[in-house]
């Protein structure tokens, strides 16, 4: 009696080893596929482990190059192009183009006009991005800022209006976000259960790693190089967006100008920030959102974010101070001891 136990016991035990190995066996063996490219004006990465990767992750890069497609501002053929280059006439306009559009009114109306898709005129006129960027004269900033302000962007059902000539649509701000959204959909109907995406500084991840663990987000240390990270995010189905004066930018005569105006005033926002990072679950809200508080600045957008639910935020200022929202203090971990960190509800009013 005695004996048949023992051999049972062996059995079973032998049953989960094998079972153990088998699993760690199979995690090997999961495909892995990587790609990257250079979409909307910006280097996309991604990875995606299952079955399907490499169909998947191909798929993923299509579907951003038709986004591309539809919203850039320089492809002749976009929806964007045509509404810029054809005020007042109603333009068909993609439902795609048309949920991006509309999400991007709707921030700039709870943004009090801080976030505002019309904002193309100023971005052009500043050139930032552009080989030769130069510092506009005022009298060129008013003429701008008189063709900026999402009044003059009417949309219908599958149309849409510029009504002032002059106005440009800039769809700059939100549109990897919207990218980001469509490539974890893709992914999923591949049936693929881990992977991420970053479309410059645009972060999403999709379940946890193969091996169970969370993935791990580098926020980028905004004074060095691409790939030095200031701090570790643990991340599982959430996305980190980051807006940050480093991204794109020149500089004349040692002041920096870089690529995130406010509308208010036409010149890049200024407000001691260098960076601002939105972790939520959802990349299409978080890029306008990133964009949005760094042109609000520290305290009214910090505010802002902790009435959002669900909604976190990271602002690095120019004095390395981090303040984080108050749902962030058990998932950030800070790297290096140049930056201070401020919790919420430390954050002085
Ligand atoms: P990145 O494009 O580097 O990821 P952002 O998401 O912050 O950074 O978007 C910045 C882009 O958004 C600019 O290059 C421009 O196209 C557009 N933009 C600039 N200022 C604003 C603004 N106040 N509101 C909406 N879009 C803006
Ligand atoms: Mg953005």
């Amino acid at each position: 009696m005695l004996k048949n136990k023992k051999i049972i016991l062996i059995t079973i035990i032998a049953v989960i080893l094998l079972t153990l190995t088998g699993c760690s066996n199979k995690e090997e063996k999961i495909p892995q596929a990587d790609d990257s490219a250079f979409l909307m004006d910006t280097l996309v990465q991604m990875r995606a482990h299952g079955e399907n990767a490499e169909k998947a992750v191909e798929a993923s890069m299509e579907r951003i190059r038709e986004l591309e497609n539809l919203m850039s501002k320089t492809i002749e053929t976009s929806d964007i192009y045509k509404l810029n280059n054809s005020p007042e006439m109603k333009i068909d306009i993609n439902q795609e183009s048309m949920k991006v559009l509309k999400k991007a009114v709707n921030y700039a109306e709870q943004t009090d006009g801080n976030f505002d898709p019309t904002i193309g005129a100023l971005v052009e006129l500043w050139g930032i991005g552009t080989k030769n960027p130069e510092v506009p004269s005022e009298s060129e900033i008013k003429r701008a800022l008189s063709n900026t302000g999402y009044q003059y962007l009417k949309l219908y059902d599958s149309s849409a209006e510029i009504t002032r000539p002059g106005v440009k649509v800039d769809l700059g701000g939100i549109a990897k976000g919207f990218a980001a959204e469509e490539v974890k959909k893709v992914v999923e109907n591949y049936g693929i259960e881990h992977a991420f995406v970053n479309l410059g500084g645009n972060v999403l991840v999709i379940g946890d790693k193969v091996d169970g663990t969370p993935w791990k987000i580098g926020i980028q240390d905004p004074r060095k190089d691409r790939g030095n990270v200031m701090a570790i995010v643990d991340a599982v189905d959430k996305t980190i967006v980051t807006s940050g004066n480093y991204e794109r930018y020149f500089e004349k005569d040692g002041k920096i100008y870089h690529h995130i105006i406010d509308p208010k005033t036409g010149y890049p926002a200024e407000n001691n920030l260098l960076s601002v990072s939105i972790i939520s679950e959802n990349s299409f809200d978080a890029d306008a959102l990133s964009t949005a508080v760094y042109v609000m600045g520290l305290k009214k957008g910090m505010k802002f974010i902790e009435n959002m639910e669900d909604v976190n935020v990271m602002i690095i200022t120019e004095d390395l101070d981090v303040y984080i929202s108050s749902g962030l203090k058990d998932i950030v971990e800070i790297k290096d001891s140049d930056f201070n960190l401020i919790e919420g509800e430390n954050f002085a009013d």
